[in-house]
């Protein structure tokens, strides 16, 4: 069904496509697509400054057993943790990522995400895809910031996504895990369906040439708000 399809998520920080995506990620690879995940930061601030180079090559790792579970690749850019914008090459290899993978659809992070690599990282694809790229942003954290606008079920991918996530050690899964599960549990309430229990939000850009609902309502149920 969804066999041909490529899905690349960019996200910031080596655990963030797991958190935000990692459900509906699952759902395109058990439907036959490729999933790639892309990082663009190293993680080497996640335990606060000053960088440490030995966390960072330990947050590869953690991300490689991660999107094992979701059964996507892994690229990491290698960006220092914080402030990519400013890096020399950032442009640059979002460019060669999204030439090298052509993907059918591009997910990253949503613009008014709280954290500054996640905005970053969200203007920075979107600066660079073309109009007819189909384009999905993920809701922020817990929704503070802004609100989803499609609901995507994950009921069948939660434990997937759970043990992702849990493969990121440095960074407190057993905290992470049941807030995000109760999170995706609020948005299945409001997804009122029967059977939905975990669901990932979204937010669909504004958009003329390539609406991205006809990919997602292939792999999952989804309800628009
Ligand atoms: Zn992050």
């Amino acid at each position: 069904m969804a066999n041909s399809l490529h899905i690349v998520c960019f996200g910031a920080h080596p655990d963030d496509c797991e958190i935000f995506a990692g459900g509906l990620m699952r759902a395109f690879v058990t439907n036959g697509a490729r999933v790639t995940f892309v990082i663009a930061t190293d993680g080497a601030l996640s335990n606060g400054p000053p960088a440490d180079p030995a966390l960072a090559a330990t947050r590869r790792e953690e991300a490689k057993a991660a999107a094992a579970h979701i059964g996507a690749a892994v690229e990491m850019l290698g960006f220092p943790d914080g402030g990519l914008s400013l890096q020399p090459g950032a442009i640059e290899a979002v460019d060669d990522a999204l030439l090298r993978y052509r993907p059918d659809l591009v997910v990253t992070h949503h613009e008014r995400d709280y954290h500054r690599d996640h905005r970053e990282i969200s203007r920075l694809v979107r600066s660079r895809i073309g109009p007819v790229q189909r384009f999905l942003t993920m809701e922020p954290l817990y929704g503070v910031g802004a609100l989803p606008d499609t609901l995507v079920d994950i009921t069948p991918h939660a434990a997937a996504k759970r043990a992702a996530i849990l493969e990121h050690r440095t960074q407190d899964g057993e905290a992470i895990v049941p807030q995000v599960a109760t999170w995706n549990a609020f948005r299945a309430i409001q997804m009122a369906r029967r059977g939905v229990e975990q669901a990932e939000g979204y937010v669909i850009p504004p958009d003329i040439y390539a609406d991205p609902s006809g990919l997602l309502a292939k792999v999952a149920r989804v309800r628009r708000l």
